[in-house]
Order: structure tokens, then C-alpha cells, then sequence
């Protein structure tokens, strides 16, 4: 049985060594390490070892466990689940990032909520990268808009794109997906450049880091190579 801190070390040199094959620079892909369903202890564990980001999907469960781990220090708390109006407030008292923004009534609340004490909720916009009806996210045709909205929200930083493709699609087919969203951060650079730092690309999971490292991820967001199966 693999232990979490063994885990953490096999998902960082699968990291590192896609990123080199990648040609890219050492250090530039994080390792968001989603933590959903999984008890305070295993994420105290997972701290131990060094890691630092946790991912949440559901927000009652995230303040429950930032209560229980609220001694540790520079623990980073990730917004990654579907964004309901009523959670917002929460999100943008307790969190550090929501990767799943997806409209501009959303980013709106996310603004006007986050205590001005606190620096700017960094966001990143999901994309519905395949088109599927049921699937949350934006398109890829409104990204400009909503990027240029949001530059009147001085409480956001607009860090980039988050995507969740369908991990079971042909090889090729998840790797178009990946390049779709990298092309649609690079249009955003050179359209809406005055909108945020648009440095991030959240993409990539257990089963695909590698081929998104290849595309381009900056923070691949990892579940179950890191805790086992939920
Ligand atoms: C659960 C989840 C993950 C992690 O998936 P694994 O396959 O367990 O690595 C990543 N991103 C989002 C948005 C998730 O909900």
C-alpha cells in the first residue's frame, strides 16, 4: 500500500519529468492537490510531506476542514466545484482561488463579496472546452467579454483558464481539447491583455498531467493519484 507522502513524490517526479520532456522550465507547474471527500487528517498528512494547495469541490466540506486546519501555516485553499450564487460570499471570504468561474454574475458577486482586507481573489474562467450541454463552463466565444467586464473588478485577479475535458475521450481528441484552451489563453493575452496576470492554465488531472504539461498546464489538479480512489 502506498502511503500519501509516497504519492506526493511519485505525482511531483511525473510532474517534473513531463515538464522537462516539455521543455519548460523546472517549477512552472503546480501541484494542486484535490482533496474532496477526503478527512482533515489526510490533507495534515499531505501537508507534512510539503504540500501546500488543496482543491475543493464543495464548500461546506472546504470550511469544515479549514477550521480544522486552521494552524497551519500557508496552507492555500482552492475553489475548483460548480460556483452557486448563494456560495459565493463563502468563497470569497475563505478562499484563495476559484478556478471554476464560468459567468459574469458570478465573477460580479466574487468581486463585491471578497473583503477588501484580503488580496484579490485569484480566478481562473472554466471553459466548456467540448461543448457538451450538460458539462459547466463558458464558451469559448464569450472569454474576450468576460475578460474585459472583469478588469472593472478590482477585488479579482484574472489568472487564466480552467477546463475539465473528458478524460476518457480518444488520445487525440483530449489533447485537441488541451491545446484549444492554451490558444484561447494566448488570444486573451493579446486581446485583453489589461485584464490580469493570465499566467495560468488549470488542466490536466491523474490520469492526463502529463499530456497537459505538454500543452501547457500550470496547475494540474490532482484527486486520486495522491489520496486513491474516492
Ligand atoms: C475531482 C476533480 C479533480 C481530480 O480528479 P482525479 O482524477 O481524482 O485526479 C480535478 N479537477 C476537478 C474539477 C475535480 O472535480
Amino acid at each position: 500500500m502506498s502511503s500519501i507522502a509516497d504519492n506526493i513524490g511519485s505525482v511531483t517526479r511525473r510532474i517534473q519529468k513531463a515538464t522537462l520532456k516539455a521543455g519548460r522550465s523546472a517549477g512552472s507547474v503546480y501541484l494542486l492537490a484535490v482533496s474532496k471527500t477526503r478527512p482533515a487528517d489526510e490533507l495534515r498528512t499531505a501537508y507534512s510531506a510539503g504540500q501546500r494547495a488543496f482543491g475543493e469541490n464543495y464548500v461546506q466540506e472546504a470550511l469544515d476542514k479549514m477550521e480544522e486546519l486552521k494552524e497551519l501555516d500557508a496552507i492555500e485553499w482552492h475553489f475548483i466545484g460548480p460556483i452557486q450564487s448563494n456560495k459565493t460570499r463563502q468563497i470569497a471570504e475563505a478562499f484563495a482561488w476559484a478556478h471554476s468561474v464560468d459567468r459574469l454574475k458570478i465573477a460580479q458577486r466574487l468581486n463585491d463579496q471578497r473583503p477588501p482586507t484580503l488580496p484579490p481573489l485569484n480566478i481562473c474562467l472554466q471553459v466548456n472546452i467540448n461543448n457538451e450541454e450538460s458539462k459547466s463552463g463558458c464558451a469559448l466565444e464569450e472569454l474576450i467579454d468576460m475578460a474585459d467586464a472583469i478588469e472593472e473588478m478590482p477585488n479579482l485577479s484574472l489568472r487564466g483558464l480552467m477546463a475539465i475535458p473528458d478524460p476518457d475521450q480518444p488520445e487525440a481528441e483530449l489533447r485537441s481539447s488541451f491545446r484549444k484552451l492554451a490558444n484561447a489563453l494566448k488570444h486573451m493575452r493579446q486581446e485583453a491583455s489589461g485584464c490580469g496576470p493570465l499566467d495560468t492554465l488549470s488542466m490536466g488531472m491523474s490520469g492526463d498531467l502529463e499530456m497537459a504539461i505538454e500543452e501547457g498546464a500550470t496547475w494540474v489538479r490532482v484527486g486520486t493519484a495522491l489520496f486513491g480512489p474516492r
